[in-house]
């Protein structure tokens, strides 16, 4: 774990909103000083201005339909966001027109890669990738000339040069050793002469140098990757909100922070959709024993939330609550599988997840049906029409036969997680879920254990997400 005594790296990554206006850029300014006067090497990781990667990725989109008439518009909002914040944190001209000037060329490269895309009729995933790392690549070189005027010694970097990925596209995963390798000979050097390096989130390259991003949301990981191969001592994750809350504050108001919280527990709610960590972000800084941190760029005082040795909270401490908090993801669909004569056949599981995972699809949550005559699962919504087709394909012969009935997936549904260590062994823990549920009136369509100990969750209707969600937040805070 991180030496709070004698503190040396620390990485900082700042998302969307904390660098999405000069409001939110001048407390970043005073969280690096504050940072560079504690430890003696400070790395900032940034994500794109909020609201940046949504406009390049919808704009890409309607080129591949070809609609190209919106494309000076969504040009004049990049150009005029970086702009405001560069008029208001960067007095000397020279500086700011070279920033400036840089942005606007990549801002140019997204107006040409649009027309390519629409020209084409179609955007490849590597095409979506070089549109979409471009915001990180705007931001990264706004918020180190911010930094440089207010005194900070800082260097831009793209990830591009420290990120070596597969090129598995809009989720390409790291190779750990190369990016130790190209880390460490870059970052080294600069944090011994005391600079601030400023690094792209979300985005890595292939060996041979195609840029890839590492999925939505993504910045997060690329902290806990930088963090780890350097390695830092701490990973702190600059946020919107006051640090792991109960439930997500923008659906239940009363949602409170969460002072601490386990790996494993923090493991299962970024996973079931609390959007305030990237799931991948975890396995890193484990693995590299780094301490995690998430915090509030619009409140720094606040403590936020320190990440915990799973141990340290298998047992309650007096006074708090078993569950921990609530979570939902929208936009699944279950499907099942059902047939008599599935009854003791081996195998289909094993083939039906095997179709599943040639459509690239992950499932979520798996039910057992009480006996071998149905198997239930959960997608992601665009995903089901890809996966009942290979489901069909690969059970054609059953589905002749009778021995499958139908194969079928349901309407929208939410998937609701309730998180703590404790939550399954607990007696009366899962008692208490369901009754609650049953008082809110909310039927649940399926319920599964999450992978670790520490989550139960359940499958509502789509139209009771939010309702779930805040009776089961009244068990945690009533
Ligand atoms: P950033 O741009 O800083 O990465 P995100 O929007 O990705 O920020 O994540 C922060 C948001 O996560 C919060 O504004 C909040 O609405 C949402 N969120 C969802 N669940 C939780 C939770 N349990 N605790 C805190 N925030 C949550
Ligand atoms: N800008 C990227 C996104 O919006 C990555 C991130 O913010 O974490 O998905
Ligand atoms: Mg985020």
């Amino acid at each position: 774990m991180s030496q709070q005594s004698s503190p040396g790296t620390l990485v900082m990554k700042f998302g969307g909103t904390s660098v999405g206006s000069a409001r939110a850029m001048t407390n970043v300014v005073q969280i690096v000083r504050e940072a560079r006067s504690e430890w003696p090497r400070v790395v900032v990781i940034t994500s794109a201005l909020s609201g940046v990667t949504n406009l390049l990725l919808e704009s890409a989109a309607q080129a591949a339909r070809g609609e190209t008439a919106q494309l000076p518009e969504a040009e004049q909002t990049l150009l005029a966001n970086h702009q405001t914040i560069a008029t208001s944190l960067i007095p000397e001209e020279a500086r700011r027109t070279a920033v400036l000037d840089e942005i606007a060329g990549l801002v140019r490269s997204f107006v040409e890669l649009c027309h390519a895309i629409s020209v084409l009729g179609e955007a490849t995933s590597r095409a979506l990738d070089a549109v979409a790392s471009l915001g990180e690549r705007m931001s990264v070189r706004l918020l180190a000339a911010v930094l440089e005027s207010a005194g900070i010694p800082s260097k831009a970097i793209e990830a591009s040069e420290l990120i070596v990925t597969d090129d598995h596209f809009q989720s390409a995963h790291p190779d750990f050793s190369l990016t130790t390798e190209r880390t460490r000979r870059i970052l080294l050097p600069l944090l011994e002469q005391g600079l601030t390096p400023v690094i792209t989130g979300f985005l890595g390259a292939t060996r041979d140098g195609i840029v890839t991003t590492l999925g939505r949301g993504g910045s997060d990981y690329s902290a806990g990757i930088i963090g780890a191969v350097l390695p830092a001592d701490d990973v702190w994750i600059w946020t919107d909100v006051d640090g792991v809350m109960t439930a997500d504050p923008r659906l239940v108001p009363q949602a409170q922070t969460l002072s601490q919280i386990s790996y494993s527990e923090i493991a299962e709610l970024a996973y079931f959709g609390a959007k305030v960590l990237h799931p991948k972000t975890i396995r890193p800084v484990v693995e590299a024993g780094i301490g995690l941190r998430i915090c509030n760029t619009f409140n720094p005082s606040h403590p936020g939330t320190r990440l915990i040795a799973n141990g340290k909270a298998e047992k309650p401490q007096t006074g708090e609550k078993v569950i921990k908090a609530v979570t939902a993801i929208r936009k699944q669909r279950l499907v099942t599988i059902e047939g008599r004569g599935m009854l003791g056949v081996p195998g289909v599981a094993a083939r039906a997840f095997a179709a599943v995972a040639s459509t690239g699809t992950s499932v979520p949550l798996i039910t057992q049906a009480s006996s071998e005559q149905s198997i239930c699962f959960s997608i992601p919504s665009e995903a089901s029409s890809a996966v009942l087709t290979a489901l069909e394909k690969t059970f054609a012969a059953e589905l002749t036969q009778r021995d499958i009935d139908r194969v079928w997936a349901s309407e929208d549904v939410s998937i609701i997680t309730v998180v703590g260590h404790g939550t399954r062994h607990t007696p009366g823990v899962a008692g208490q879920i369901f009754t609650q549920l049953g008082r809110a009136g909310i039927n649940v369509l399926a319920i599964a254990h999450g992978s670790s100990d520490v989550s139960i969750s359940m499958v509502v209707e789509s139209a009771e997400t939010e309702k779930a969600v805040k009776a089961l937040h009244e068990l945690i805070v009533a």
